[in-house]
């Protein structure tokens, strides 16, 4: 089945934290993603994954996750947005949320990203408490927080944002129940209506692991860690949020549905560098770095020109998406497909074939308007549908 979901990986942080190993790209303090070269080349490349991608039914949940998003104006946000919309369609009602970083954005920001159809906002917090922000190596401070936190609870009783989620990290170094409870508290006062708790957790290559190593880290000994996250689920569940997985706490009707799309099977599209997606049941992670995620680009778009490489269903699609269609005799042959086989496929594709939406011109299929994805849907459906029963045929027997 394909997937109703995507996330897209915004890299740009203005400076690394020192427990972070995403993949992420530091601009410096004073970045805006609206004037910065590097973000304007990246988001070229997004977009041609984005367009050059097999495409799919229309997505019902879209995360912009970073990195930090809010380094974005909402104009290039609408375009990402506008984007997926071109190339699979926003079912109605769809959950669109983007990951904003405290002290990265404005009230102005904010209304331009809700102007540009965002309804789920994340907030990364993860401390009100100065001196831990400092010693994280995050760039806001617990006023930032509250002051953001202020607009989107505005924006959320306006009735312009559907939810909004707030980020805090527990177990943090010299931590104790006292601070962390107090933490909680800061947080239920800026009443969320989504709070996601993570503990800390010290990745290799990051200042933390190497702070650690030089005993320069005290961290909290696993019972009081154990203890902490005991009062996490105390205190939110006493405020009424339901714990509806492991990191994750919402009031009723809040709980985020693309977090649940992650373990649900469903699978998600991933798009931008160091993203994971898991199509189909295949999970594929994109490089880390941008001249990796650049290359390796460039090589999926040529091996989709040269119709190799692929799996047969992606390179069908992925031919049938674009304008010249895909030469469906040398696909055949390369997969080793019998005549009476493609010409069950072209049986099936008839009303297609007859309302003029897929062309077969010799060995070349090719889509009437592959841009026209609300009719092409259908032919690509069937396609798929044919494919996976092939598929079963061919499959040795157990
Ligand atoms: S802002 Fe987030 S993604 Fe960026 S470096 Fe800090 S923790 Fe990592």
């Amino acid at each position: 089945m394909d997937p109703r979901s995507a996330y897209v990986h915004i890299p740009f942080c203005h400076r690394r934290c020192f427990y972070c190993d995403f993949p992420v790209v530091p601009l410096g303090d004073r970045a805006d993603g609206a004037t910065s070269g590097s973000v304007a080349a990246y988001l070229s490349l997004l977009h041609q994954e984005i367009a050059t991608g097999p495409g799919g039914p229309p997505l019902a949940t879209v995360y912009l996750g970073g990195g930090t998003p809010s380094m974005l104006s909402s104009a290039q946000v609408a375009g990402i947005l506008e984007a997926l919309a071109r190339r699979f369609g926003l079912a109605p009602g769809a959950e669109l949320s983007l990951e904003l970083d405290p002290a990265s954005f404005d009230e102005a920001r904010l209304a331009g990203y809700l102007a540009a159809g965002i309804n789920r906002v994340s907030l990364g917090g993860q401390s009100f408490d100065d001196a831990v922000l400092l010693d994280l190596g995050r760039r806001h401070r617990g006023a930032d927080l509250r002051e953001a936190a202020g607009w989107l609870r505005r924006a959320y009783r306006r009735g312009e944002l559907a939810s909004w989620s707030l980020d805090l990290i527990q177990g943090l170094p010299r931590q104790d129940a006292a601070h962390w409870d107090g933490q909680l508290s800061a947080a239920l006062a800026l009443e969320p209506p989504h709070l996601s708790v993570y503990d800390l957790s010290i990745e290799p290559g990051t200042v933390f692991e190497r702070r650690l190593a030089q005993g320069n880290l005290a961290l909290p000994p696993e019972d009081l860690a154990a203890d902490l996250m005991d009062l996490t689920w105390a205190r939110l569940t006493a405020a009424g949020y339901g714990h509806y997985e492991v990191s994750n706490y919402a009031l009723p009707g809040h709980a985020s549905r693309h977090n649940r799309v992650y373990w649900s099977g469903a699978g998600w599209w991933g798009f931008g560098m160091g993203a994971t997606g898991a199509p189909r049941g295949r999970r594929r992670a994109h490089p880390r770095t941008r001249a990796g995620y650049a290359e390796a680009l460039s090589a999926s778009l040529a091996l989709a020109d040269a119709g190799e490489g692929m799996p047969f269903d992606e390179r069908l699609m992925v031919g049938l998406r674009r304008r010249e269609g895909v030469n469906m005799e040398r696909l055949a042959r390369q997969e080793r497909l019998e005549t009476p086989q493609l010409e069950d496929l072209r049986q099936r594709l008839a009303a297609y074939e007859r309302r003029g939406l897929l062309c077969i011109e010799g060995p070349r299929w090719r889509l009437a308007d592959p841009a026209g994805l609300a009719l092409s849907n259908g032919v690509l459906r069937e396609m798929l549908a044919w494919w996976e029963e092939l598929e079963q045929e061919l499959a040795p027997a157990p």
